[in-house]
């Protein structure tokens, strides 16, 4: 019997994921005993331990309160957003259930992600606005896989508008770099090609279709680059430098929830 006396955190997590037909008792269901080396259900093993989630009645892996990992998903994404007072501002409440269930990665992957402690410190500080329910404010932050996915969910949630991600990438790109080359003479050309020519340019196509790729872009801007200093420029920094490529940020996959199975141990983990 499996889950009878000391069990290894990989056996434990593994007995409580296997579903099926029990050959005991031919009922359908959590299968977390093991008898003869079959999988059966926790009757037909003997097993005192009750693995029914206390408020959906499903038979899974129980965590804190003993509840399944959808229960415990919707808890902990208000939970996440509760602003202090034990409410969540309006204009975030449909976020609750994209947290929980939307998007795309399993329960328990979902779960790790908001346990993650900079995901707590990122919704806490939209559920107290400290940090503002909009794209301006969350380019204020430090560009990672962790701002990118919470924007996805807040479009998904319908708290923020869609945007074109290459558009916004370009955007961003381009601020930071006019302000990098603050008083640097290809500031005004880059200026004038990136947010009068090029940025005009994509905005009209970002209108009609998603853009799909930014590689050209800056390729393009690499070549429309001098390819050597202005006259009476001091620096010897290489003009092309200002029409360097941002470091790619997180695709899409990376910016995925991981699924942590080293930590699935625990029935009682939260
Ligand atoms: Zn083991
Ligand atoms: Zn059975
Ligand atoms: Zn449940």
């Amino acid at each position: 019997m499996l889950l009878e006396g000391p069990i290894c955190n990989p056996c434990f997590d593994a007995a409580v994921r296997i579903f099926g037909t029990c050959p005991g008792c031919g009922v359908e269901r959590l299968l977390p005993g093991l008898t003869a080396g079959t999988a059966v259900c926790r009757d037909c093993a003997g097993i005192a331990r009750s693995f029914t989630c206390r408020r959906c009645g499903t038979e899974a892996r129980l965590y804190y309160r003993k509840v399944c990992v959808r229960c415990r998903l919707d808890d902990l994404a208000a939970e996440r957003l509760d602003d202090g007072t034990g409410t969540i501002r309006p204009e975030l409440r449909p976020l609750v259930p994209v947290l929980a269930r939307s998007f795309k990665s399993t329960p328990e992957g979902r779960l790790d992600w908001l346990k993650r402690p900079e995901t707590r410190a990122l919704l806490h500080a939209l559920a107290t606005g400290k940090v503002g329910l909009s794209h301006a404010a969350l380019d204020e932050l430090p560009a990672t896989a962790l701002v990118d996915t919470t924007r996805d969910l807040l479009v998904a949630a319908g708290c923020l508008p869609p945007i074109d991600r290459t558009l916004h990438r370009f955007e961003r790109w381009l601020t930071t770099r006019l302000t990098q080359l603050q008083d640097h003479p290809y500031e005004r050309v880059l200026r004038q090609f990136g947010t009068w020519h090029h940025l005009a340019k994509m905005r009209t196509k970002a209108a009609q279709q998603p853009l799909t790729t930014n590689a050209q872009t800056y390729a393009s801007m690499e070549s429309s680059a001098p390819s050597t200093s202005a006259p009476g420029s001091p620096t010897k920094k290489s003009p092309s430098a200002a029409f360097r490529k941002p470091r790619s940020t997180a695709t899409t996959s990376g910016s995925r929830p991981r699924t942590d199975r080293r930590s699935a141990g625990s029935s009682t983990g939260r």
